[in-house]
């Protein structure tokens, strides 16, 4: 399949991490998933821990949201047209997402992203951005941008196609390290209309805010009149219900939302103040639009996805249990490899490395060898993580204590195994 697949596509795949190619291997094609796991096409299950990349915090194909994606398709697929859903959707967005008084739905997280950029340059007219080394944001030219050659300084492309000139509105800082956007904003300050995080750091590995980051963002945007712009397509209704927002009490301007507002269908929101999001077309100047956006199908699974969540007062409490006992079972199984884990309930990451993780630079220092044996060896024993150390794990409310037994006890033989040589 994969040899037919890269024949008729780049690659083989419609998104670069399918491909396994950071681990040295060939993809898994899907055949069925529900729950916790995953059937591949020659009939192989997989305890799923990518979970489509944190889209599904219920697991796969959850009965009932299956059943309002159906009930929904009898209804119509695609409107282009004003609906209800719409409406209701936009008013569990801003129940639950403390910064957010109004919203409006795209397609995925990039095209929030994007959108959510020209908003606050809009609003504050000014030109340039600030954004954090190991922080993803999508694929929209001006955030392919790593840091330039100086450590901090005005960004260069991490693509080719991105020109030096798009990015070259784009600053990066040091995540975690406020001093970084400090100089940053003692140099540029007067034309920075925002600053966009991942207020838990979820694409270089999970890396955790140390305290008093975010609040000295919020702190130092305010100060120059920018805009503390959260991305939160992974944290939002995974750390919380509230976001990650919510969890650290520190409250952007505009957040970004994918992935589990979706139910697992394509998705993407912007929302923030009124007066910001007034500005947003038609009522106002900053034009976005979309074809899709709002699709009846996707708010269908994304408004039944946050109801499940809503009606259990201890959603999040069962998922941190799980959570906890995934990372105990990682420390005891790989404590003499120097494993660290990094976990904030439901989202997970591990590295081999002596220091505790809580920077892009301390995630390049990792050992990335072990974790591509490691992979391995868990895939041929029906255990799927990330195929790269530099992604989160995810535990989704259809995991069981079973499933992280098992994986635990691979966890364990594996590092039998490596400890034999
Ligand atoms: N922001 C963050 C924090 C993400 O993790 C991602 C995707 N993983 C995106 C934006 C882009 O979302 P999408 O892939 O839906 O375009």
């Amino acid at each position: 399949m994969f040899e037919m697949a890269k024949k008729y596509m780049s690659g083989g795949v419609n998104s670069p991490v399918r491909a396994f190619k950071s681990v040295e291997m060939e993809p898994i094609f899907v055949k069925s998933a529900r729950k916790s796991k995953l059937i591949d096409i020659n009939n192989k299950e997989y305890i799923d821990y990518i979970q489509s990349w944190g889209a599904l915090i219920l697991g796969h194909a959850h009965e009932e949201v299956v059943e309002e994606i159906k009930k929904q398709a009898e209804l119509g697929t695609s409107y282009g047209l004003c609906h209800e859903l719409e409406v209701e959707m936009a008013r569990l967005i801003v129940k639950h997402i403390p910064s957010v008084e109004m919203v409006r739905m795209v397609n995925s997280g990039t095209e929030a992203v994007m959108s959510a950029i020209r908003l606050a340059r809009a609003y504050t007219n000014r030109e340039l951005i600030v954004k954090f080394e190991g922080c993803y944001h999508g694929h929209s030219d001006g955030l392919l941008v790593k840091a330039g050659s100086g450590a901090l300084t005005f960004g260069m492309p991490s693509s080719k196609g991105v020109t030096e000139k798009i990015v070259s509105n784009t600053l990066v800082a040091r995540y975690n390290d406020i001093e970084s956007v400090k100089e940053l904003f003692d140099k540029y300050g007067e034309n920075i209309a925002c600053v966009i995080v991942e207020p838990v750091a979820g694409n270089m590995g999970v890396v955790l805010p140390k305290q008093g980051f975010l609040e000295g963002l919020r702190e130092i945007t305010k100060e120059y009149g920018s805009l503390l712009i959260f991305d939160e397509v992974i944290t939002g209704f995974r750390v919380s219900i509230n976001g990650a927002q919510g969890y650290y009490n520190v409250l952007p301007d505009i957040t970004t939302l994918g992935k589990i507002i979706g139910g697992g269908l394509p998705v993407g929101a912007y929302g923030g103040r009124r007066e910001i999001m007034e500005l947003v077309s038609p009522q106002g100047p900053v034009y976005q639009a979309g074809t899709l956006s709002g699709n009846p199908l996707t708010l269908a699974a994304g408004i039944k996805t946050i109801k499940i969540i809503e009606k259990d007062p201890d959603f999040y409490s069962k998922l941190d249990e799980l959570g906890k006992y995934f990372e105990e079972g990682i420390v005891s199984a790989l404590g003499d490899f120097d494993v660290k884990v990094n976990r904030i309930k439901s989202m997970l990451s591990f590295f081999f490395s002596k220091q505790e993780v809580d920077s892009y630079e301390k995630v390049m220092n990792s050992d990335v060898e072990i974790y591509k044996k490691l992979f391995k060896y868990l895939y041929e024993n029906g255990i799927l993580l990330s195929p790269s150390p530099f992604e989160s794990l995810f535990i989704s409310a259809s995991h069981t204590k079973e499933d992280i037994e098992k994986t635990v006890h691979y966890f364990e033989k594996f590092s039998k195994k490596l400890k034999e040589g």
